[in-house]
Parts: structure tokens; C-alpha cells; sequence
């Protein structure tokens, strides 16, 4: 398995960066867990069909916040400290490369590169997606 960080649709860059903006809390996008060898689902989104971001509340804590809401851990990356972050909500875009069917087999190689992935990935949560509950 290898994991990888989708890239976005455009109109989700904007509202991360919007939130930004207005917030100074930084936004995750939740990597995928994608299996190389197996071209049967699309290549950005390892067959989900959308790309989720968290978007960042208050943060980051040295100790586990004590909340009702959902919470991730970030290494940090110059911008945003290392630490817990309250998740404030989850969102999910539909895969700007499949167009959420999922199922397109497409090549891995007209992807864009690492370097322009450039959202915060935090690593601790990289296989929970699928305990990850999307509010609005
Ligand atoms: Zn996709």
C-alpha cells in the first residue's frame, strides 16, 4: 500500500484557503491509502469517489483537547505548530480526477507531483478515513 495526498478540486483550495484567512487555523487534507497495482480504481482518490478536509477550530494543544468534536493530530510545518487540533468540520469535494465515479482506471503518471500537493497531511490519521464521520 502506499499513501498518497489527492490533489483537490480548485474551489476547494479556495475555501481552505478562505478559512485561513478568516481563521488562522490551517486545514488537513486526509491522505488515501491507495494500492499501486491495482489500476482499477482511480489513481488521486483510491476509489472513494471524493477528497475530505478537516478544517482546524482551535489548536494546536500539547495534550489530547478535551472535546466533543473531532480531533487530529498535526507534526506541524512552519506555519501552523505541532500538536492536537480541534476539527471544527469536515468537508468532502468530489475527486477532481474522476469526477467522484471512483471506478476510472487512470494513469498514475498524469497526476500532478508531490510538490504540488501542497495541503497538510496529518500522518497519525492516514488509515482512519474510514471512521471518519463528514458533518456539514
Ligand atoms: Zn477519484
Amino acid at each position: 500500500m502506499t499513501i498518497i495526498t489527492p490533489y483537490l478540486p480548485k474551489f476547494a483550495e479556495l475555501a481552505i484557503n478562505e478559512h485561513y484567512k478568516s481563521t488562522k487555523m490551517p486545514a488537513f487534507l486526509k491522505a488515501v491509502d491507495l494500492n499501486p497495482n491495482y489500476t482499477g480504481y482511480c489513481q488521486n482518490c483510491a476509489g472513494l469517489g471524493m477528497i475530505f478536509v478537516q478544517f482546524a477550530e482551535k489548536g494546536p494543544f500539547h495534550e489530547i483537547p478535551m472535546t466533543r468534536k473531532a480531533i487530529t493530530y498535526f507534526d506541524g510545518d512552519g506555519i501552523s505548530g505541532k500538536g492536537w487540533y480541534i476539527i471544527e468540520k469536515t468537508e468532502n469535494f468530489t475527486c477532481p480526477h474522476c469526477k467522484g465515479e471512483s471506478r476510472v482506471a487512470v494513469e498514475p503518471a498524469k497526476l500532478p507531483i508531490d510538490g504540488d500537493r501542497k495541503y497538510h497531511k496529518p500522518q497519525s490519521l492516514d488509515r482512519e478515513l474510514g471512521r471518519l464521520k463528514v458533518t456539514a
